[in-house]
């Protein structure tokens, strides 16, 4: 390869490098592998040959001070039609040579950057990558590191920081901000190749790409790539041991689909196959590995930015598959990759990152989110008065009956779209639920797979996929009847890159409140809260669905209109039935609405109850029904009770508006006139009981 290297004088270098023999005087030909200076000079010439596709810039430096050359840059080359103009696009990032002698892992990226310029105009995938898409190829992270290795010591892997002690150099693949300074997969002794350096983040070249990635506003996915052993690694690295303390991301699911699609495609090209059994999660129920070796790694690349941005974050160590075949006399086996490897490595490697690129726009399967949802991500956003549009209520996801019942089976359907021209077969159809208070996500090992199957997509149409669930009975975890149902769906063209339903239009879900089946038209109860600091509005909204024309919801007219912090508002509401009405049933749902009492705050927050309420005539009553009716008694005399305290309640409220004492005792006797009516209904309610217990005339 041409020679692009400055010519440094000696003195200058020998001020800053550290143990090992003085170094040449100029960086030497590698063949085939970039010095950094021949990758400075590739960039530029790439930028210069494709203009609006291509910019190279700088995101920060290393340690290393060279005089009038000033420091190495680190390197980024951004690709995308318009480079200029790429705010919406979807950006995926390339980042190569954090260990200095991984030589092969500077040629990677920077072949694929390559690949996706010199190929724009005649390969349609290229182009469709290049048009939709922002590919960021930073191919040496490290070129002090590098630059160490390709002058003086061949097997340097860290960074050129002096540590002061007489030794040089921080792993900056263990100084992430993430499970940093653990004493796994890392050490703290400054001497070691695998040094985590004095903090999180204290070296110049994590800074830069830590400072990099946080500037970008839509990422989607990274790839960090090593050498060697030919192995994906996906989060969590910090750990091996993933039970119980240490669990695997939420998302493990998720990053397994892609890793076991990227090897597979990887594979696919010349056969080679990189391993995936680096983890906890990959080894059989034994607790044995596959395939060795096991790794593990704290503050690394991949953990810290699954974690800061939760999206799929993967470390690519590729050719070769091991150092056995190296003689002796190699000064650094198994990172000596021959140069006649580094196309097959490059071309394999390619296959594997144009899947990942390929992902990052959404695909031509769908499922909606909300009801003008077109696919686009995200399908949401977060505005002052809340997100919108409302995406967890997933109109392609159902449930017969409509509101389901507590403890009873249902059945829940998802709606899959095909947005292409062409019948799409082999689609996967996940349908999840879960404690939306623990998680939202889907898939994720917190959740519950109620059941999976391969359905076919017509063209520009849809098919649906049902499972039964059996609909908890008991409360979640925070005591409310609520669960969320979430569908994940995929294809080997079109996997998630995110758990997050608006961030994927592969990922939706569904929030149901069960109704509880009740009998008692009388009182339905329900509870509010202000769990608030402050002062709350507190209003009542009542939806009912398929209640008979006749029936009417009445509301107690003494609810209070502000609650304070902490007070607790039990409240109730009627059904009236008319006297003589026939057999019905309908759903009434009671929704209790907190706005902040504060002006300019208008965000309301609140949760409800689902009743279903059914009504059968006293001569229409089954004897089975009776035995129902009569467990309910003791509940109904509970009821009264409560009634009796609520009059104390409301007198706390009046009292505490600041109200006269005269006109909070008038209001206070009317409501307690209110509950003596509340607790006649209740008797009345009774007196109905043991009319409809009577036996009833026999049939003729
Ligand atoms: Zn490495």
């Amino acid at each position: 390869m041409a020679r692009n290297g400055l010519l440094l004088p000696f003195a200058l270098l020998t001020a800053f490098i550290g143990g090992g023999p003085a170094m040449a005087t100029h960086p030497p030909d590698l063949g085939a592998y970039h010095t950094y200076d021949e990758l400075t000079t590739e960039l530029a010439s790439l930028a210069a040959a494709y203009p609006t596709r291509a910019q190279r810039i700088s995101i920060g430096h290393g340690w290393e001070m060279l005089g009038e050359f000033g420091q190495r840059q680190i390197w980024a080359l951004k690709i995308s039609s318009d480079v200029d103009k790429t705010e919406a696009k979807p950006e995926i990032v390339l980042v190569g040579n954090h260990h200095a002698r991984e030589w092969i892992s500077v040629e990677v990226p920077l072949a694929i950057g390559r690949h996706l310029l010199d190929n724009y105009a005649t390969n349609p995938a290229v182009r469709e990558v290049v048009d939709s898409k922002v590919v960021w190829i930073i191919p040496m992270l490290n070129p002090d590191g590098h630059a160490y290795s390709a002058t003086t010591n061949r097997c340097w892997r860290k960074n050129r920081r002096n540590n002061g002690d007489g030794t040089f150099g921080v792993d900056p693949n263990r100084n992430y901000g993430y499970q940093w300074g653990l004493a796994s997969g890392s050490s703290g002794t400054t001497s070691v190749d695998s040094y985590r350096g004095p903090f999180a983040f204290s070296e110049p070249e994590t800074q830069a790409f830590r400072d990099f990635l946080r500037s970008r506003s839509n990422l989607r996915a990274v790839i960090s790539y090593h050498s060697y052993t030919q192995a994906f690694l996906r989060p969590w690295s910090y750990t091996l041991d993933f039970a119980p303390g240490n669990p695997p991301p939420p998302a493990e699911p998720l990053l397994k689909d892609l890793s076991d699609e990227l090897r597979s495609r990887l594979q696919s090209v010349h056969g080679q196959v990189y391993k995936d059994c680096l983890f906890q999660a990959d080894r059989e129920p034994s607790g044995a590995c596959r395939s060795p070796p096991h790794y593990e790694a704290s503050g690394e690349m991949a953990d810290w930015i699954h974690h800061e941005f939760n999206i799929p974050a993967f470390t690519i160590e590729v050719r070769p598959l091991s150092s056995s075949t190296w003689p002796a006399s190699h000064s650094c086996p198994g990172f000596e990759l021959p140069e006649s490897e580094i196309t097959p490595t490059v071309e394999e490697n390619l296959a594997a990152a144009m899947r990942l690129i390929h992902y990052a726009q959404p695909g031509d399967i769908m499922i909606r989110d909300h009801a003008g949802d077109t696919g686009a991500v995200p399908s949401s956003t977060l505005t002052p008065s809340g997100w919108s549009p409302v995406f967890w209520l997933s109109p392609d996801i159902w449930s017969d009956p409509p509101v389901p019942i507590r403890g009873d089976p249902a059945t829940v359907t998802a709606r899959v779209h095909n947005l292409s021209s062409s019948p799409i077969a082999g689609v996967t159809v996940q349908i999840w639920y879960t404690d939306p208070s623990i998680t939202t996500e889907f898939p994720s090992p917190y959740a519950t797979l109620l059941g999976q199957g391969v359905i076919a997509l017509p063209a520009s149409g849809t098919a649906e996929f049902s499972v039964p669930w059996s609909v908890p009975s008991t409360p979640n975890s925070v005591g409310e009847h609520h669960w969320c149902v979430g569908v994940v769906i995929k294809h080997p063209t079109d996997l998630p890159l995110s758990t997050q339903a608006i961030y994927s239009n592969n990922v939706a879900f569904h929030n149901f409140v069960p109704a509880e089946l009740t009998i008692s038209p009388q009182a339905l109860r329900f509870e509010a809260r202000n769990t608030a600091t402050i002062d709350m509005d507190f209003d009542v909204r009542v939806t009912t669905d398929r209640l008979p024309p006749s029936w009417r919801v009445v509301l107690d007219p003494g609810r209070p209109k502000v609650l304070k912090p902490g007070q607790r508002y039990l409240g109730f509401a009627q059904v009236a039935i008319p006297a003589g009405a026939s057999a019905g049933e309908g759903t009434v749902s009671i929704h209790g609405v907190l706005t902040p009492h504060h002006p300019g705050v208008r965000r309301p927050i609140g949760s409800g109850v689902t009743y279903r309420v059914r009504y059968v005539p006293p001569d229409r009553l089954p004897a089975e029904e009776l035995g129902l009716i009569r467990s309910h008694e003791d509940l109904l005399k509970g009821q009264q009770r409560l009634l009796e305290k609520l009059g104390t309640v409301y007198t706390e409220v009046l009292t505490t508006r600041g109200m006269s004492d005269d006109r909070a005792v008038k209001l206070a006797e009317e409501l307690q006139t209110l509950v003596r009516r509340q607790a006649d209904r209740i008797d009345s309610f009774e007196d109905f009981l043991r009319r409809a217990e009577k036996p009833r005339p026999k049939q003729p």
